[in-house]
C-alpha cells in the first residue's frame, strides 16, 4: 500500500512534466503588434524543432505567416505521411525588425524552416539531426557553384563530418520548397544556389541567395512572407 502511493506520488511529480493529453496552446492571441504564435508542440505537422523557440518568444508571425507554414506542412504531410514541419526563429512578438542576431526577422514575416534529413540508408529522420535544428549543413558537391569562394562567412558554417550517419532527404525537402512556391502570399525563399539547383529549382526567381555574410542557407531555408 505505501509503496502504491509513494508510485502514485512520484507519477504525479513526474507528469506534471508531460503526461497525458497535449497541452493547449494559444496560437490565436495576438500580441499588441498583432502577431501570433506559431504552434510549439501541440499540433502534428508543424512543430518548434526546440522549446526555446517557444519559450524565448521568438516564434510569433503575422497571422498570414501562420497560416502558409500550417497550410504547407499539411501539404507535405498529404505527400508523405508523417513527415513533421520543424520551424526554427521566427520573430519576437513586438514586430520590430531587425531581430539579432539574424539581419531581417522581427516584423513577423520571417520563419527559418528546418530542411528534411534521412539517415545513410535512406530511412526518414522525424526531425532535423541536431538539437536546434539549424547546422545541419547539406556540403555541395564537385562541380557546384560556390559564391562565396575565399570569403570568410560569419558564425559556425563548417559542414559536418563526412563519416556522419545523415543526409539531406532530397524528396521531402523538394516537397517542402514546392509547397512554399505555390502559396502566393509567400514572397521569396533564401537558400543556398547549389541546392536550389540540386532540388530542380534553378529557374525559380522566388529563390535567392542570401549573401555571404549570413549563416549558410543550405541547412534551413529562409521563408519571406508578404
Ligand atoms: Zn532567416
Amino acid at each position: 500500500m505505501r509503496n502504491a502511493r509513494r508510485l502514485l506520488f512520484v507519477l504525479a511529480v513526474l507528469c506534471t512534466a508531460g503526461c497525458g493529453p497535449r497541452p493547449v496552446e494559444d496560437t490565436t492571441s495576438a500580441s499588441a503588434a498583432g502577431l501570433v504564435r506559431l504552434p510549439c508542440r501541440a499540433e502534428v505537422n508543424l512543430k518548434a524543432a526546440h522549446s526555446n523557440y517557444c519559450t524565448l518568444d521568438r516564434n510569433w508571425v503575422t497571422p498570414d505567416a501562420q497560416a502558409v507554414m500550417r497550410d504547407a506542412a499539411a501539404q507535405v504531410a498529404a505527400a508523405h505521411p508523417g513527415a513533421v514541419v520543424h520551424y526554427m526563429e521566427a520573430s519576437w512578438p513586438s514586430a520590430q525588425r531587425p531581430m539579432p542576431p539574424h539581419l531581417s526577422h522581427g516584423d513577423g514575416r520571417q520563419i527559418d524552416v528546418a530542411l528534411f534529413y534521412e539517415t545513410s540508408k535512406a530511412a526518414p529522420l522525424p526531425r532535423p539531426p541536431t538539437p536546434s535544428g539549424y547546422y545541419a549543413f547539406e556540403p555541395m558537391r564537385d562541380g557546384d557553384f560556390d559564391p562565396c569562394v575565399g570569403v570568410k562567412r560569419p558564425g559556425n558554417n563548417r559542414s559536418p563530418p563526412a563519416d556522419r550517419n545523415w543526409r539531406l532527404d532530397e524528396e521531402r525537402t523538394r516537397t517542402l520548397i514546392a509547397a512554399l512556391l505555390a502559396d502566393n502570399r509567400v514572397r521569396r525563399l533564401l537558400l543556398e544556389p547549389h541546392l536550389k539547383a540540386r532540388l530542380g529549382f534553378a529557374n525559380e526567381a522566388r529563390i535567392r541567395f542570401p549573401g555571404c555574410n549570413t549563416l549558410r542557407h543550405d541547412g534551413h531555408v529562409h521563408v519571406d512572407v508578404r
